[in-house]
């Protein structure tokens, strides 16, 4: 048997020691009552679980997987699943944590909670991936449930992982449990608008600004990092909006071309070869250099702390779109607003996927499910609304967008933790 050791992390910094500190800050701006952020800046439930699975070679190999629980007082708790090498307990806490901003922000009934498993599913068979998902949703099944806690895709997981959640749950239960999971495959009661639904929160909310009069989105520069799921989709929309797609990059590389990329050449080349690179049209370009190229909006889609005070100074775009989750360290933050760029918090721009999943979760419940059209409509009308409310805030106590949407989010928590009491 062997325990798989984590490579060297792309973390530089503790995100739950950056989540908290967030916190704190957001605390001191708005008076919120020093007893509630005691409560906030801690994880409801952190469970670690061993995961052992056999593997194609006849071996058994152990990892570890993660699922924390952070903040229940508006609803039950709703978040991802990881399968990362990188994976930490401390980096599920952060996402945990933010998760609950994000429900509060969008106006949703959830809290918030994240998962996470250490490996690499990149090399995985597809067997072994099965074998793992099974295991480690028998390891938490005493944590997950439709009225108590919700998994959901993150980076690595599909909705065939989703699949195998909601199949290895509901045959513990004796019947199927549709609400148990979200990011479903159609087949089995995903929702329509799903798989493109967090890119489509980040675009309504580009198009929210461009209605502010920030710029034009015809012939707009866009620089995407990452190419999975948020990345790859919100690039498509973009060009589709008639905007400019300058570079795209996923973990092997970038893509480069001044005169905008061909995306949908692009699309079919990375279905086609499963990678980036490779494609004729365009120059190479690293991961390091795309976030420095001038541009009116670059999208982060990919993992944590890409910006930070070391390149913050030389970043040329207008907005930052934040589509992965904590792209931008507090440090780089301060730099970034000094310099008048304009940043799209994660909790407002990537929060499309929950709030979809919040309408796969419903029509789950009820067993009764919507038209694309209709997911689209609701969802813009949820993210127009959680940023109409943040640009208003900011406008009134200059506090920037990421201040503004904090604020809001987690006023609403500590007002619904007020409400109901602390227990007993
Ligand atoms: P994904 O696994 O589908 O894609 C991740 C992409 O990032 C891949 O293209 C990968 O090659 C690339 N990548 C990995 N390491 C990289 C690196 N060092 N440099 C550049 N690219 C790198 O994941 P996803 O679901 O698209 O999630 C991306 C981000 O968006 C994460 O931060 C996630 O938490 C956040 N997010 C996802 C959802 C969702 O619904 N999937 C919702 C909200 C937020």
């Amino acid at each position: 048997m062997t325990t798989v050791e984590a490579p060297a992390s792309h973390l530089r910094e503790n995100p739950f020691e950056i989540a908290r500190d967030q916190l704190r800050r957001v605390a001191e701006t708005f008076q919120i009552d020093a007893n509630l952020v005691n409560v906030l800046q801690e994880c409801k439930k952190s469970v670690g679980v061993s995961v052992p699975v056999g593997m194609d070679d006849g071996s058994v190999r152990v990892f570890q997987g993660y699922r924390v629980t952070h903040n229940i007082a508006r609803g039950p708790s709703k978040g991802g699943i990881r399968y990362h090498p990188d994976v930490t307990l401390d980096e599920v806490k952060a996402l945990a944590m933010w998760m609950t901003w994000k429900c509060a922000l969008m106006g949703i009934p959830f809290g918030g909670a994240k998962g996470g498993v250490v490996c690499d599913p990149k090399r995985l068979s597809r067997g072994e991936l099965e074998r793992l998902t099974r295991r480690f949703t028998t390891e938490i099944i005493n944590e997950i449930g439709p009225e108590k806690d919700i998994p959901a895709p993150d980076v690595g997981t599909t909705a065939a992982v989703m699949a195998w959640i909601f199949d290895t749950y509901s045959m513990n239960k004796g019947h199927s449990v549709l609400g148990v999971v979200t990011g479903k495959p159609l087949t089995i009661g995903g929702s329509l608008g799903r798989e493109e639904a967090t890119a489509r929160g980040s675009l309504y909310c580009i198009r929210d600004v461009v209605a502010k009069g920030e710029f034009a989105l015809e012939g707009a520069r866009v620089v995407v990092q990452g190419f999975g799921n948020v990345g790859s989709y919100l690039a498509k929309f973009l060009a589709e909006d008639g905007a400019l797609v300058i570079a795209v990059s996923d973990s092997g590389g970038g893509l480069h071309n001044s005169s905008g990329l061909d995306m949908k050449a692009v699309l079919a080349h990375k279905q086609e070869t499963g990678a980036l690179e490779g494609f004729r049209a365009a120059e190479a370009i690293s991961n390091e250099e795309l976030l420095l190229l001038e541009c009116e909006i670059l999208a982060p889609c990919a993992l944590e702390q890409v910006i930070t005070a070391d390149n913050a100074d030389r970043v040329r775009a207008k907005v930052i779109c934040e589509g992965a989750n904590g792209p931008v360290t507090p440090g780089a933050d301060e730099i970034l607003e000094d310099r008048g760029v304009l940043i799209l918090p994660d909790i407002l721009a990537n929060a499309g996927g929950v709030v979809v999943s919040y309408f796969e979760w419903v029509q789950g419940l009820q067993e009764y499910f919507w038209k694309e059209e209709e997911v689209n409509q609701r969802l813009d009308d949820i993210i127009t609304r959680a940023f109409d409310a943040t640009w208003k805030l900011n406008e009134e106590r200059g506090t920037g967008m990421r201040m503004a949407a904090y604020g809001l989010a987690v006023q609403r928590v500590a007002e619904a933790t007020t409400t109901r009491g602390i227990y007993p």
